[in-house]
């Protein structure tokens, strides 16, 4: 007989209450399996417009193989921390493909983003040195700013002149952090303009590009690469291999004296098992896809269906966001008008997931469409049509 749980704190039931009587109460949704455009959820087959996995390299064939082989030949578990004895070949290798690729001196490898960004982000900032970041940054670089005990601000989303203000009226140099792609709405940050800003006041700035690396710019480097932009103007580089790369983890580029600094000081990274050499290995064949003409080819169907998606959109009633990534957000507003939406197209054998606060200011709830190289026009144009419907209908 399974032990009776412990019984509840009353704060606790009333906070899953409050959180339900104002539409936001979150679920894990079990999925039954590969991650695909083609999915199955309670025994239903449906179509995925929600996943990060915007190459379809999930569940690649010679990516499973890789994974196959490498845990046969070295394991599945690193066994250890970086700094004790988790450090193997394969994540010293892995590290040298990509610092060659994006031109770093160094990459330190992380189990997860979240963890990448509070590493870096909390070991750098201080009371005495400021952290300043885009107000829609992902939460793993707020958590981080407050981790470090820094004064942190948060300038107008996207807007140089803002981040500029901020920076002007700190006494100290500190860091300026800011996603690339943006995860909740799709867009490119000013990337060039913020490092012309930071570079000139002293400010090291740290770019998460966790959604453009291997689906943006020349050789799939991501929204560096797109601006012009390289280690010499961007000091530190999140990339994350959880969504283009179809694996799991993160990393971080830099110069040799920031790896040695975050080897030091940057807690997240020296008290966790470094990722198991599987992964590792996988992420790697992966880096190799990304770069390869078949790399190429699945960046220009992705392009090709975001072009497709944004022409048949156009005519909404809904805000689109100014989007030429493979996060496609439509916002609705209120948080019950997304969550029926989302339902809608689930009725109609569409996947797609409602966004609400906290993870978006509230009254800009929204239905948050990714799409993938793996989507063919056909599902994109059912998407629409069946998008089409349901505006019409609410029209009504
Ligand atoms: N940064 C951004 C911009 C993200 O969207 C995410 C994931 N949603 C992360 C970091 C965290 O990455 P991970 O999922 O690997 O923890």
């Amino acid at each position: 007989m399974m032990p009776a749980s412990a019984s509840t704190p009353d704060w606790i039931k009333q906070a899953l209450k409050e959180r339900k009587s104002q539409d936001l109460y979150r679920s894990v949704r079990k999925i039954a399996g590969p991650q695909s455009t083609r999915v199955s959820q309670e025994g239903q087959p449906y179509l995925s417009f929600c996943s990060n996995d915007y190459l379809g390299l999930a569940n690649h064939p010679d990516l499973k193989q890789a994974m196959a082989d490498a845990a046969l030949e070295m394991g599945v578990g690193s066994g250890a921390s970086h700094l004790v004895c988790g450090h193997l070949d394969i994540h010293a290798a892995l590290e040298k493909a990509l610092a060659q690729w994006l031109g770093y001196d160094r990459v330190l490898l992380f189990s997860t983003g979240y963890m990448a960004n509070l590493a870096v982000i909390s070991a750098l900032g201080s009371k005495d040195r400021p952290v300043i970041m885009d107000k829609l940054n992902h939460a793993s670089l707020i958590d981080g700013a407050q981790l470090s005990g820094a004064p942190f601000r948060r300038y107008l989303h996207g807007d140089v002149q803002s981040a500029e203000k901020l920076m002007d009226r700190s006494d100290q140099a500190g860091i300026l952090a800011t996603d690339g792609v943006f995860s909740m709405d799709g867009d490119i940050a000013p990337l060039k303009l913020l490092a012309e800003s930071a570079a000139a006041r002293q400010w090291t700035l740290m770019v998460d590009d966790a959604h453009g690396l291997g689906c943006l710019g020349d050789d799939g480097r991501g929204a560096l690469a797109l601006a012009g932009l390289d280690a010499s103007k961007v000091p530190l580089l999140m990339g994350t291999f959880g969504k283009a790369f179809g694996v799991a983890g993160a990393f971080v580029a830099c110069s040799e004296d920031l790896a040695e600094y975050l080897t030091q000081f940057a807690r997240p990274f020296i008290y966790t098992t470094a990722m198991s050499p599987a992964v590792a290995a996988t992420v790697l064949k992966s880096l190799e896809v990304i770069r390869s003409e078949e790399g190429q080819a699945r960046r220009r169907r992705l392009a090709s269906n975001i072009e497709l998606f944004r022409s048949r959109a156009a005519d909404w009633p809904a805000q689109l966001m100014a989007s030429n990534s493979a996060i496609q957000p439509i916002i609705v507003g209120s948080n019950g008008l997304a969550l029926a939406i989302s339902e809608q197209l689930k009725a109609k054998g569409i996947l797609c997931t409602a966004i609400r606060p906290p993870t978006v200011p509230v009254n800009t709830a929204r239905i948050r469409i990714t799409l993938s190289a793996e989507h063919s026009h056909t599902d994109v144009i059912y998407l629409c049509d069946t998008l089409d419907r349901i505006f019409n209908d609410l029209g009504k």
